[in-house]
């Protein structure tokens, strides 16, 4: 009984705005590395975790 909390829920997703790409809601997209309408970060760039603005 005690693991019936233990499943996995399905990742949530949306689409870029700037590319159409899959990306994870309020995180910069590892496509284009673009967020909120503009490139935070250098495209090609893995953008994992916090965003630093
Ligand atoms: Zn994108």
């Amino acid at each position: 009984m005690r693991r019936s909390h233990q499943a996995l829920t399905a990742q949530a997703h949306a689409e870029c705005s700037n590319c159409g790409e899959l990306k994870r809601p309020h995180h910069v997209c590892v496509h284009c590395g673009h967020y909120d309408g503009r490139e935070v970060v250098g495209a090609g760039k893995e953008a994992k975790g916090v965003v630093r603005v």
